[in-house]
């Protein structure tokens, strides 16, 4: 038999979080060796147990999750992000601009689908969750990324957004609380990013996967909740903020300028159909997750386990020489910033491996973000301050050799 090969449409999709590093860790493991993986964010297996409530409806509803649903979803959780959109000020939003996905990864990659020719350009950010970037080529479109600058707070540069669109561009995505920077924008930027995207007449894509996950002062506006004469497109789901990521349920919204969008939104219902619908039980958990206490407040107010985490690791890491911070506002991740002159770094994916090797501690490489530099590492600080305790000698062991090779 000749060889099979992969499609051509792959040959620019890239998603290196579960990239050649994660083989080398599972066979570590499978050689007996134990990794401290601060690799994904994957909540449940850190002990941040999904509410109970959740739990017990979805089971309770199992009986009735048998067959499919509407291939946009069920109407008692559509409703609920309805009136969830009602309450954070994404205005005008009905039943039918709500779809329901498994997880908000297949509508990521299902929105790109319906938008993209050959070539088409999308506004990406630098560094980026790198689904983003791979759905884009996946679709055949370009992904042209546009600056976050780190000496900002890590907000997205506008000017460098601006001088990056051609008659190919598209829309402009942003992900906001940001993975992996942890950058929470300001309604400030959010309106610069509005008058470019009105001015080219770009679409909007919004990840706010994190929106609930904020730390200290940091509030989250939703840019939908800030300009109704664009077309915009809000993804949100419960892998994070309800600690379900196995669920596979997240939600797409359509807001805006929608009229001025049919072929798309024919495009949409086309892919959506074809999927037939998003995993049944799972969506059983929205209507109550969305509704009533937010158990996640819980975790990030002062006192609150990831609150707690989340300070620990970023003074542990900032206390080693040479390592610099950005503190996070929102999300799950620190991505610290290696001195170059201290550490100079030519093959980040290479220095991981090596770390990995070496002190049996799994990251991910900055480059995996789709960023130039080779200088920075994502920590998930999802583990208990021990473990991060633990992890951070580590590194700062490992860290101490590289300087003086
Ligand atoms: N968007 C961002 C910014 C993420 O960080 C992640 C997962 O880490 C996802 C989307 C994927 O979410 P889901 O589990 O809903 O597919």
């Amino acid at each position: 038999m000749n060889q099979i090969g992969q499609s051509e449409k792959l040959a620019k999709v890239c998603y290196d979080i579960r990239g050649p590093v994660l083989e080398v860790a599972k066979q570590l493991e499978e050689d007996g060796n134990r990794i401290l993986k601060l690799n994904i964010g994957n909540p449940a297996p850190f002990g941040f147990d999904a509410p109970d409530e959740i739990l017990q409806d979805v089971i309770r509803n199992l009986n009735n999750a048998q067959g499919y649903s509407d291939s946009k979803g069920l109407f008692s959780a559509r409703k609920a992000i309805m009136q969830e959109c009602q309450k954070i000020g994404i205005d005008g939003v009905d039943i039918e601009d709500i779809y329901l996905g498994n997880g908000v990864s297949e509508l990521i990659v299902m929105s790109m689908q319906a938008l993209l020719n050959n070539n088409d350009e999308v506004l990406v950010p630098a560094p980026d969750y790198p689904l983003w970037t791979a759905a884009v080529s996946l679709a055949g479109g370009n992904p042209v990324h546009y600056v976050c600058d780190e000496g900002a707070d890590w907000y997205p540069d506008v000017a460098d957004i601006e001088s990056k669109i051609t008659s190919r561009t598209r829309a402009i995505v942003i992900i906001n609380p940001n993975n992996p920077t942890g950058a929470v924008y300001s309604p400030e930027i959010l309106q610069d990013i509005i008058r470019v995207a009105r001015k080219h007449q770009l679409i909007i894509y919004s990840d706010e996967i994190y929106s609930k996950i904020l730390y200290d002062d940091a509030v989250h506006t939703p840019i939908a909740s800030l300009c109704d004469d664009l077309f915009i497109v809000t993804f949100n789901g419960l892998s994070k903020s309800y600690r379900l990521a196995g669920f596979r349920s997240g939600w797409m919204i359509l807001s805006g300028t929608r009229e001025a969008a049919n072929g798309y939104i024919e495009g949409l219902e086309i892919l959506s159909n074809m999927r037939l619908c998003s995993n049944v039980p799972a969506q059983f958990a929205v209507q109550t997750a969305l509704g009533g206490y937010q158990s996640i407040n819980e975790l990030i107010l002062p006192g609150g386990r990831l609150r707690e985490q989340r300070d620990a690791v970023y003074e542990l890491l900032t206390d080693i020489p040479g390592v610099s911070c950005v503190k996070p506002k929102g999300a799950i991740y620190m991505f610290p910033k290696l001195d170059p002159v201290m550490y100079p770094i030519a093959d980040d994916e290479k220095f991981v491996l090596e770390l990995l090797e070496k002190e049996k501690i799994l990251l991910v490489q900055g480059s995996a973000f789709n960023i130039k530099d080779t200088q920075h590492l994502r920590i998930v600080f999802l583990p208990t301050v021990d473990v991060l305790q633990q992890s951070v000698a580590k590194i700062e062991r490992f860290l101490g050799k590289w300087a003086q090779q």
